[in-house]
């Protein structure tokens, strides 16, 4: 008991919560003020929002800009263009309120300091692709961070939200949440009247290429710990398209990004025999997915599918063409500053194995799965849509309020809306906090009330792993394992082994199929059970354990979801070998989950898709 008198308990008291001060946490806030100019708005975050979330390390495009001053595109052209990429399936409601909006995200970039790269004839912002634009993107977040720093009532740094609070008053309503701060061990009750949960994607759930002394690396940002679902589901959110995890092609060893090189230096990529091979599986593809093959561009799964077909015809490596690009001395620096603005540890790799492009062509991989819902892929909450533009059937509320009353999301959070990016998860956060101030607004007295039983009980809970290791260690006579309980680095493991040999991840060519779904589930429960006895050294521990416990959630939602699903709707994201064509009749739906924590019980279901844009 001694361990949690200790602890101090602290309690905020806030009108807008936003969990998460990444790239759509930042918009949210900014946004609550200028709707809430008498609110109090605060952010909490898990690390310090200077340098969070997955643009911590910078970026060196925006992915999504539509330039409507320009008449480059329009926000219907956008919708169509992620449509395409998902294989018909993505809510174009919510994908068009973000494309509508994104413009002006940027503009408020720009007049902050962030440093566009121009096309020195036409003057206007250089075009990486269609949708992107090149950026000195060293600094872009703590551009961003300040904006929201300013906005915010209060910002606290360093505590891991672990738990929603929910009404005592009002069913399915929520009232705050719980956390601790990894510095301290205080104990945190945040008590709001609507809260935004903008706690990035999930890496880290499958096991990822990079072991042994590259274990840690991973594409998505490492610290990306499936909060952003665990949460939600916890207290009863619906979730939606939680199987359509996303597997990206990237330079070998160091994951890093290739859209420069493709869209601006113009490589291109070859088999290990220097011929080009995407055609080779035209035929092969149609007989899966039909159409889809033929579409422009070629969605990102397909062209996934034809690298892993190419190489199990043992004719890899694949390699990305960068010797002809790179004798132009501009494209050269090009392609260094790329990295250097992002992905610095892929410069550092091909150092380390004497790669350089100018000479070498690079090897390419395709990525562990990763569950995320603002790249191309589109898992997350399922949220009410925009009053004046979305289905009667996808609007039970506030715009971006998910089936929980006053819980709302944004960025990776979101389902359905795949390719909003930086820029795009920011705007989602802008319109989720006008919705949530809009809902403040409407609520008058009628505010939610926090239990104090509630929070008690989960103070317990969250410090619970710091006791088991406390008591257990006494067991331990020699060496680290103990009888009594296991550690964060070890449950992490045999949830990454577990979700890739049972749920389509790298070991088996992201095949799986009924049987080894249900397997994986047998397994993911009796690593529930065990998570009972996870041990914490000390408060960093404390908050590995957590993000296990949250990543764990996360998966097994994905299982389920996998399962349900009986079709390959994006061969290359991974194979149902038990139904491996894409089946339009019977799925061209949106999958939906409700888990219900009394019973343990996951409920699915089917939406319909609705295409508003022709
Ligand atoms: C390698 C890489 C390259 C990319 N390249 C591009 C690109 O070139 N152009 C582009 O436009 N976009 C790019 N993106 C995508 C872009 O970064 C994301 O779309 C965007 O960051 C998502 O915003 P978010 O707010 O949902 O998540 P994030 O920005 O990741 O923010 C989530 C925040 O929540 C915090 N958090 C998580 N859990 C908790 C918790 N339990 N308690 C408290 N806080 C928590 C995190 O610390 C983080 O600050 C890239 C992403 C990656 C990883």
């Amino acid at each position: 008991m001694g361990l949690f008198s200790r602890r101090k308990t602290k309690f905020v008291d806030a009108d807008v919560l936003v969990i998460g001060g990444g790239m759509a946490g930042c918009g949210a806030a900014y946004e609550a003020r200028h709707w809430g100019r008498d609110l109090k708005v605060v952010v909490v975050e898990k690390a310090n929002i200077e340098r969070s979330g997955a643009v911590a390390q910078g970026l060196y495009a925006i992915n999504c800009y539509m330039g409507m001053q320009w008449d480059e595109n329009q926000p219907e052209d956008h919708v169509r263009y992620a449509r395409n990429d998902l294989m018909g399936l993505v809510r174009e409601d919510l994908g068009y309120d973000i494309a509508r909006h994104v413009d002006s995200t940027v503009h408020k970039f720009e007049e902050w300091g962030l440093p566009m790269m121009r096309d020195p004839e036409t003057g206007r912002y250089q075009r990486e692709g269609k949708w992107q634009i090149m950026i000195h993107g060293e600094s872009y977040k703590p551009i961003v961070a300040e904006a929201a720093r300013k906005a915010a009532t209060e910002v606290y740094n360093r505590i891991m939200v672990t738990h929603l609070l929910m009404d005592d008053k009002k069913e399915n309503r929520v009232a705050g949440a719980v956390g601790f701060n990894v510095r301290t061990g205080d104990f945190y009750v945040f008590r709001a009247k609507a809260v935004i949960v903008a706690a990035g994607g999930a890496s880290h759930i499958y096991k990822p290429r990079a072991v042994g002394e590259g274990m840690g690396r991973t594409w998505y940002a490492p610290w990306s710990s499936a909060s952003a679902y665990a949460l939600p589901i916890e207290v009863g959110a619906k979730m939606t398209q939680m199987e359509n995890r996303i597997v990206l092609t990237r330079f070998k060893d160091g994951y890093g990004p290739v859209g420069a090189y493709f869209l601006h230096l113009k490589t291109y990529t070859e088999n290990a025999y220097g011929e080009e091979y995407e055609s080779t599986w035209y035929e092969h593809t149609k007989e899966l997915v039909g159409d889809y093959v033929d579409r422009h561009p070629v969605p990102t799964c397909l062209r996934n599918h034809a690298f892993l077909e190419e190489l199990k015809a043992g004719r890899g490596p694949i390699r990305m063409v960068t010797k002809e690009a790179f004798q132009d001395p501009h494209k050269e620096t090009v392609g260094w500053e790329n990295f250097l603005g992002m992905t610095i540890g892929q410069a550092v790799v091909w150092a380390s194995q004497d790669i350089d492009p100018k000479f070498t062509n690079p090897e390419l991989t395709t990525s562990e799965p990763y569950v995320m819902g603002s790249h191309a892929t589109c898992s997350g909450a399922w949220a009410s849509g925009p009053e004046d533009y979305a289905p009667d059937e996808y609007q039970w509320g506030y715009n971006r309020m998910m089936t929980v009353d006053g819980l709302f999301g944004a960025g990776d959070t979101i389902g359905g809306t795949a390719h909003k990016f930086s820029s795009g998860s920011y705007t989602e956060g802008r319109i989720a906090a006008k919705a949530a101030v809009n809902y403040i607004k409407d609520m008058g007295k009628d505010t939610p009330q926090v239990s104090e039983d509630e929070y008690e009980g989960l103070r317990k809970e969250v410090f619970q792993p710091l006791e088991n290791y406390q008591v257990g260690r006494n067991e331990i006579v020699a060496g680290t394992v103990s009888p009594s309980y296991l550690l964060p680095i070890q449950g992490l493991q045999r949830l990454e082994k577990i979700m890739d040999e049972y749920v389509g991840g790298i070991s088996t060519g992201y095949m799986t199929n009924e049987p080894l779904l249900t397997r994986g589930l047998d397994l993911l429960g009796t690593l529930r059970e065990d998570l009972e006895h996870i041990g914490a050294e000390d408060l960093h521990q404390l908050q590995r354990a957590w993000e296990l416990k949250h990543r764990l959630i996360a998966s097994e939602s994905v299982t389920h979801h996998t399962l349900f699903r009986k079709e390959t709707r994006w061969p290359g994201y991974y194979y149902r070998g038990d139904h491996m064509k894409l089946d339009d009749q019977d799925w061209h739906v949106f999958t939906l989950s409700q888990y219900d924590k009394n019973t343990g019980e996951w409920q699915m279901d089917t939406a319909p898709v609705y295409h508003i844009i022709d």
